[in-house]
């Protein structure tokens, strides 16, 4: 990553600290993608497409990015972590797409990153593809985080890295979703800790 990519990707619209981001891209550049291609989950603005997609690019892999580009719960209006810009005027609905796509496609990034645009269970359900990355940030609720995990993690194909967002042991510092719906069980699913930065946990299989 050189440092205009850097601090593109830290000056692109999101919620992810520097120093997790830089993290996030470490944690990526040990997959070997080989394996398989790389995948997130959540992509929001496209913020932590950018410190991914650039090892795709360099490993001449894919990083696809999945989200339905409505808002999670929590950037609903009413909700903290709401943008009311992001609400598309004509469908009052939140539509991050084009942001995404604009931000992808300034990084020149737009051959490697593909946008799976669409309800995350639903294509999680019909997803057989290996993965040596998947990153989860998804809906930060119970439920949304318990599928993430049951239907992503199991397609991190053995030694592949799986990185998550806003994991917070301590109550105080954050929602627990990720927390106990995805680390833990990750944990206990064989998975085993590489590194851990802010809120960001990265782990091997
Ligand atoms: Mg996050």
């Amino acid at each position: 990553m050189t440092p205009l990519e850097r601090q593109r990707a830290e000056a692109a619209r999101g919620f992810m600290p520097a120093d997790e981001g830089a993290a996030l891209y470490e944690a990526a550049l040990l997959a070997d993608t080989e394996l398989g291609p790389l995948l997130e989950v959540g992509s929001y603005c496209g913020k932590s497409a950018l410190y991914l997609g650039v090892v795709a690019r360099d490993t001449d892999s894919v990083l696809f990015c999945l989200d339905h580009h409505r808002g999670s719960e929590e950037n609903q209006a009413g909700w903290e972590h709401h943008e009311p810009d992001l609400v598309d005027p004509a469908l009052g609905v939140m539509d991050t797409l084009p942001i995404f796509r604009r931000t992808v496609y300034d990084a020149g990034l737009e051959p490697w990153v593909v946008a799976l645009v669409g309800d995350g269970p639903r294509i999680g359900r019909n997803w057989t593809t290996p993965l040596s990355f998947l990153f989860i940030d998804g809906g930060h609720g119970e439920e949304p985080a318990r599928l993430d995990f049951e239907l992503w993690t199991p397609l991190v194909a053995e030694g592949g890295i799986l990185a998550i967002h806003d994991v917070f042991p301590d109550p105080a510092d954050g929602g627990r979703p990720p927390y106990e719906q995805i680390y833990l069980p990750a944990l206990e699913a064989g998975f085993t800790d590489v590194s851990a930065t802010g809120s960001l946990r990265v782990l091997r299989r």
